[in-house]
């Protein structure tokens, strides 16, 4: 009889286009199937990403029973845990998806030499990403720094791969005595007191199924116009494919295929500039995988080292009110409550609000990026710490230093209406679209109106945006002196 695989489950939380289910399928013996809650990790997941991740489990859990599987759950050292299992069952081989952070990776190449040294056979995938992050190189066999050029050598590399199909049966091994699995709840993964996730249910459906229909949800609808309505966070104009990706519910060459699929069948109308637009949205989380897979400080380090000199302030007030969503700029506002409530914030969002903790606060960009990684459920190692150094200036292919936003006119360009505004914010609900995104500037008359007393139902501006404006470009001025 051949002997059982064990799949190590970790950031793939799928059945299809799974490469290391497949292969431990295609092994032809039992097939167990493990996740270990690690709580060793430098960085744990925030508390957003562990409401995710228990439903997540519980969704590829009935899945994996459907066709005869079984998911195994365990908490603690995976070093310890995986080979645990491994010599428990009498596995002959173990099979994983890669991970791409430096922790992530030194515990996986640990593993792997341990399990080898025990003559088991061990074999990693790529379920993660387009192209692995070491196949993309300038002419001169180095890493990319600008993301148009790497973007380009990344598809004329050649067809993306075909996604892999769902394993129809997955035979479970008898759980071995001796081996202690842990139940779903045991993981402690949900927020008790209080029960702060209300507003995650109302927007989201975690889990594989999940994943399947916002994609297809996305490409019948807003994939026609995404190119002109991925900036309008009034609209719903994007995927919000993000927490299925972050968790791995879903793979990018599911995407691209089911992409391609849809313009050639007529399924989507969308028009060749959103269709190569959102390509390029997904090289964006690429090129972010190909910079912390080449930088592995990236989460915590300037990737500009000149940036190690900045005159950051200290000012725990203001990163509350920011966090709090009532720095009193109704578009930041909306932002952090929009990340509050549901977990998740629009992109042009993000950057507003990024670039208003970093320019207009001169808070650490690290403040913000440690915030989203506990509110997010797509907080990312990649994406989140790319995104906030490209912010800041910090990062490669970085904004310039001078590029701050202004908040009134983001919110009059992108929310004209203030429709997003109106929904995050209700104590300005009422106030007229001329002067949502300024309420200080609105006439007194019409505040009392819309039954706004600044101060009171709503902050007073925390910085005058013209004065932070002067102090942001003469902090980053002296950096670049
Ligand atoms: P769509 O527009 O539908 O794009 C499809 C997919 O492409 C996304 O799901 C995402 O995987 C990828 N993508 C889109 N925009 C970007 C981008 N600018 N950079 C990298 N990948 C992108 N994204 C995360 O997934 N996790 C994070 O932790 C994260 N933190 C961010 C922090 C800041 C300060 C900023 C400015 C951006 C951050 N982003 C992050 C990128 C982006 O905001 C989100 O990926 C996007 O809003 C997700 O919504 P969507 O799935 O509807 O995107």
């Amino acid at each position: 009889m051949t002997a059982a695989s064990l799949v190590w489950f970790r950031t793939d939380l799928r059945l299809a286009d799974n490469p290391a289910l497949s292969a431990a399928v295609a092994a032809g013996g039992p097939v167990a199937c493990l996740y270990v809650l690690d709580d060793g990790l430098r960085r744990p997941p925030g508390g957003a990403m562990r409401w995710w991740l228990h439903h997540s489990l519980a969704t590829l859990a009935g899945a994996l029973a459907e066709r005869g599987g079984a998911l195994w759950l365990a908490r603690g050292d995976p070093a310890v845990i995986v080979p645990r299992f491994a010599q428990a069952l009498g596995a002959g081989r173990v099979f994983w998806n890669r991970r791409y952070g430096a922790q992530e990776r030194a515990l996986d190449a640990q593993i792997k030499a341990d399990l080898r040294s025990r003559s088991l056979e061990v074999e990693s995938f790529n379920a993660t990403l387009l192209r692995e992050p070491w196949a993309v190189q300038t002419q001169g066999g180095t890493p990319f720094k600008v993301f148009t050029p790497f973007w380009r050598s990344a598809q004329a590399l050649g067809p993306f791969a075909a996604p892999l199909p769902a394993p129809g049966r997955i035979a479970a091994p008898t759980l071995p005595s001796g081996l202690n699995v842990t139940g779903l709840d045991a993981l402690a993964l949900l927020p008790t007191r209080p029960n702060w996730a209300v507003g995650l249910w109302a927007s989201w459906t975690p889990g594989e199924a999940g994943a399947a229909e916002a994609l297809g949800d996305f490409l019948v609808g807003p994939l026609a116009g995404y190119a002109s309505n991925r900036d309008r966070p009034d609209r719903t104009g994007t995927s919000r494919l993000s927490p299925h990706l972050a968790f791995g519910e879903i793979g990018p060459r599911q995407i691209v295929r089911a992409l391609l699929l849809a313009t050639d069948t007529g399924a989507s109308a969308a028009q060749p500039a959103d269709v190569s637009r959102f390509l390029a949205e997904l090289g964006w989380r690429e090129f972010s995988y190909h910079l912390l897979f080449h930088n592995p400080d990236l989460p915590r380090k300037n990737h500009q080292p000149k940036f190690d000199a900045f005159p950051w302030r200290s000012d725990p007030a203001a990163l509350v009110a920011w966090q709090r969503g009532r720095t009193g700029y109704p578009i930041v506002d909306a932002g952090m409550r929009q990340l509050w409530q549901t977990g998740w914030m629009h992109n042009r969002v993000r950057m507003v609000v990024a670039s208003f903790l970093i320019k207009h606060l001169l808070l650490d960009w690290r403040l913000g990026e440690a915030w989203f990684h506990d509110t997010l459920v797509d907080a990312d190692p990649a994406n989140n710490a790319a995104s906030w150094q490209w912010v800041a200036g910090s990062g490669a292919d970085a904004a310039p230093y001078y590029r701050i936003f202004n908040p009134m006119t983001q919110g009059e360009t992108f929310d004209p209406d203030g429709t997003y505004v109106r929904t995050y914010v209700p104590e300005l609900a009422r106030l007229p679209a001329a002067h949502i995104h300024a309420p200080w500037q609105a006439p007194a008359m019409v505040l009392a109106t819309a039954g706004v007393r600044l101060g009171i139902d709503y902050p007073q501006p925390l910085v005058d945006h013209a004065a932070a404006r002067a102090r942001a470009l003469a902090a980053f001025k002296s950096l670049s002196a």
